[in-house]
């Protein structure tokens, strides 16, 4: 029997709440942007135990245990072989999302990706 634990799921949010303005209907704003439209992340649990990432902007999703799965953080490259053709190897494409240090009217964005999250070393 193991309606217990499917039902119980419901009542405690396991996870701590790290924005508790986005409670209510346990929506969580992520300090991630979309891999796609650099929209905002927001991310809700998921029936099997993990989360539900989504693009506030553009409606990317996907279920996994960290935002990556659709943020800019996730962005992977091919590797490059030695002899110049590419491999099937993803690698690392070293971007990183981060809190947007210059907001500004042209570029509002709370929270933006860059490589290596360089904006965020000050500029
Ligand atoms: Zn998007
Ligand atoms: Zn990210």
């Amino acid at each position: 029997m193991s309606f217990d634990e499917f039902s119980g799921a419901q009542g405690q949010a396991g996870a701590v709440e790290k924005h508790p303005r986005a409670r209510g209907r346990g929506l969580t704003l992520e300090p991630h942007v979309c891999r796609s439209c650099f929209g905002r992340i927001a991310s809700e649990p998921d029936q099997g135990g993990e989360r539900r990432y989504f693009c506030t902007s553009c409606g990317l999703e996907a279920i996994g245990s960290k935002p990556s799965v659709v943020c800019s953080c996730g962005i992977k490259l091919r590797k490059a072989k030695g002899d110049g053709r590419t491999s099937v190897t993803l690698v690392d494409a070293g971007v990183r999302c981060h809190p947007n240090k210059q907001v500004s009217p042209e570029f509002p964005a709370l929270f933006v990706a860059s490589y290596g999250g360089a904006q965020a070393e000050g500029a």
